[in-house]
């Protein structure tokens, strides 16, 4: 279930703000400039779903899919207030449906499938909606016969929806599975941060797992961990360098590479299909 990150307060039009890293003041318009990569320590800040696409595709290719999809509170769940007024909020200040962008692009030169979460959503929690434009991004992707790729920056799964929540770990990796044996090639990248239902299923059964550089990525935090297990947890515990090091990620990308790198993965791709 997902977990929750320290709060970061919310500057609206502030010309500053705080690295969570370095804790420097950065100049809002300078971080924005620098794709919100922190220009004095390198650290990667979150990004909206749209400024992830504007980044990682070829300019102009992105043709948004699924913006029907809307959540609805079936359980008519409350917490400090009901869950459809918490959608409602989320909409309001993000201006999207839900947490999760989809559609076809070009990465590089090559036509791709993208689903890009959003962290500013709800801290990019997966619910109904999440799960089933992911779904239809893959099986959208088997059907163009081109890649998915997934871009996650998650809480985990969106706990006010229960267990229609979690049935979406299922379904995508049934969809993600079934796209995998007819051929289809598959890209995670992993962005801070990456960590409950969303890295114990669709983010991590890609062939190539992708990471930007420190970003949290695991399932329980690692407060939780250490209580469970009471022992101290290694210098880099559920950062990227460490689980590259473990083999759970592939390679580690900076954002501002993200474009080249993943068109050189897409190309490798496509010739592996046409030498086939
Ligand atoms: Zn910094």
């Amino acid at each position: 279930m997902a977990f929750r990150l320290r709060k970061k307060k919310d500057m609206p039009g502030g010309l500053w703000s705080k690295c969570p890293s370095c804790t420097k003041m950065i100049y809002s318009k300078d971080l924005e400039q620098n794709m919100s990569i922190c220009p004095e320590c390198g650290f990667h800040n979150t990004v909206s779903a749209r400024k992830r696409v504007e980044i990682t595709a070829d300019p102009g290719t992105f043709v948004e899919h699924f913006s029907d999809l809307k959540p609805t509170d079936r359980l008519g769940f409350v917490d400090n207030i009901p869950y459809s007024e918490k959608i409602e909020k989320a909409q309001e200040k993000t201006g999207n449906a839900d947490a999760l962008l989809a559609g076809e692009c070009s990465i590089g030169g090559h036509p791709a499938v993208v689903a890009v979460l959003d962290f500013t959503f709800m801290g990019g929690s997966m619910g109904e909606v999440v799960g089933e434009k992911i779904t239809r991004a893959v099986e959208l992707a088997g059907e163009k016969n081109v890649p998915v790729l997934i871009f996650s920056a998650s809480g985990g799964a969106r706990m006010h929806e229960g267990a229609i929540s979690l049935m979406q770990m299922a379904k995508t990796c049934g969809a993600l599975k079934k796209f995998q044996m007819n051929g289809g090639f598959s890209i995670s990248v992993m962005t801070n941060p990456t960590t409950g239902g969303v890295t114990a299923s669709f983010a991590s059964i890609c062939d190539v797992t992708v990471a930007e550089p420190d970003a949290l990525i695991g399932f329980a935090g690692p407060r939780v961990i250490q209580n469970t297990i009471r022992q101290e947890l290694p210098d880099g515990f559920q950062r990227s360098e460490f689980l590259l090091d473990k083999g759970q990620v592939d390679l580690i990308v900076t954002r501002d590479n993200m474009r080249e790198k993943l068109g050189q993965l897409l190309g490798y791709a496509a010739k592996q299909v046409v030498s086939s």
